[in-house]
């Protein structure tokens, strides 16, 4: 079989095109189709692969193999036919834009910081750029200003195949020779001024149609930096729902945007101050509960609303040095959690009290917890009958 035309780089703002099937086999998830032509991007050079359709089948991946590119599609075509295809032009332009933003700035972590874009990758809601040594935060924001002036000086954007002796002379960035190989020839992607890349990708021939390029976040990664880019509409979405998100805790917080930060660090201190507060106050209140309990009761029951199951446990283990059995009970009338103590043991006492009210909980040694369903005056009859009887 001939290698497949790759329209897409003839043209890569055309979206339709025809073609006549070569081939067309079974595979795992529905059928891959080669066609004599196409304008469908097989996954390559950190760019992923175009969806669309071909006639009514819908074509979820296309790969290339030896010069082939296959389609992969959820219905089966007759070789001689011919079809109809159209790319899903919303997702590839996405990746056009991504990818051009991704020259320009590779190009400047090039030139001017001296490092090397190790890893790209595009397609799973951000583009990431993985750098050869690590760049400080700082210095992201120096590359996003200096590629943004990039994209507004709005440059054409050169795709070349230079021959023995530019190649000689040429200064471009590589990626894997064969991310850049196209029938046998280095195919140059250049952005004049920031970028030369040796590349296999598709590219938009002005910088402008990028948009805005946003540097989103970055963390340390293997010997470097990943960087999280978005680009035009990608960026301008993530703008529109942090915007949304910052605007609406300015209003909670009554804070302007701009100092919604330094709002929620106050209110995550005054949190901890809180909290600290509440830790003294039930202490307080769980001393005074315990000395209220007859020094050598064969049993005592408490009821407290509001309680964690750590509570629980720390009050009835204070319970129980004044009573035989410590049972505490924290939640709303006729759903009770609870917690039951006694240093000899509580097997006995916790399946008695989970069989009378259908309760269930783990038990462990000296500590049962769990939960019961019954009132409060039924749960300390029980207790009476059970235990002082
Ligand atoms: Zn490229």
């Amino acid at each position: 079989m001939d290698k497949t035309i790759k329209l897409f780089y003839e043209n890569v703002l055309e979206t339709r095109f025809t073609a006549t099937v070569l081939s067309c086999e079974r595979d795992k998830a529905g059928y891959k189709v080669v066609l004599d032509r196409t304008l469908f991007y097989p996954e390559g050079g950190g760019q992923p692969a175009d969806k669309g359709s071909l006639d009514d089948a819908a074509v979820n991946d296309a790969r290339e193999k030896d010069g082939l590119i296959y389609h992969y599609t959820d219905r089966p075509f007759e070789p001689g036919q011919t079809v109809s295809g159209q790319v899903d032009w919303e997702r590839r332009a996405a990746f056009m834009r991504n990818h051009t933003g991704e020259h320009i700035v590779s190009g400047i972590l090039s030139s001017r910081f001296g490092l090397s874009n190790v890893g790209f990758h595009m397609g799973a809601g951000f583009t990431t750029i993985d750098t050869s040594a690590p760049i400080s935060k700082e210095d992201l924001k120096t590359v996003e200003l200096i590629a943004n002036k990039a994209v507004r000086d709005n440059i054409g954007v050169l795709t070349e195949f230079p021959d023995g002796d530019g190649l000689r002379t040429m200064d471009f960035r590589s990626k894997l020779p064969e991310n850049a190989l196209i029938g046998g020839e280095i195919r140059v992607v250049t952005v004049p001024g920031y970028d030369a890349c040796a590349c296999c990708g598709l590219h938009y021939f002005t910088t402008g149609a990028v948009g805005i390029i946003k540097l989103v976040d970055s963390q340390k990664y293997k010997a470097g930096t990943r960087i999280y880019m978005l680009c035009g509409e990608d960026a301008l979405k993530d703008y529109a729902a942090k915007n949304e998100a910052v605007y609406g805790i300015s209003v909670l917080l009554s804070a302007q945007p701009d100092k919604v930060f330094p709002a929620v660090q106050a209110l995550i201190a005054e949190k901890s101050s809180l909290e600290q507060r509440i830790i003294g106050y039930k202490n307080r209140l769980f001393a005074s509960a315990a000395e209220a309990v007859p020094e050598g009761s064969p049993y005592y029951c408490h009821f407290e609303e509001g309680l964690s199951p750590d509570d629980m446990k720390r009050l009835a283990t204070l319970i129980a040095e004044r009573a035989g059995i410590a049972a505490v009970f924290s939640g709303t009338e006729g759903m009770y959690k609870y917690a039951l103590y006694s240093k000899n043991g509580v097997s006995d006492a916790a399946s008695a009290l989970n069989a009378a009210f259908n309760g269930k909980g783990g038990m462990r040694e000296a500590l049962a917890q769990g939960a019961v369903i019954g009132t409060e005056s039924a749960i300390k009859a029980f207790f009476v009958k059970g235990f002082v009887n």
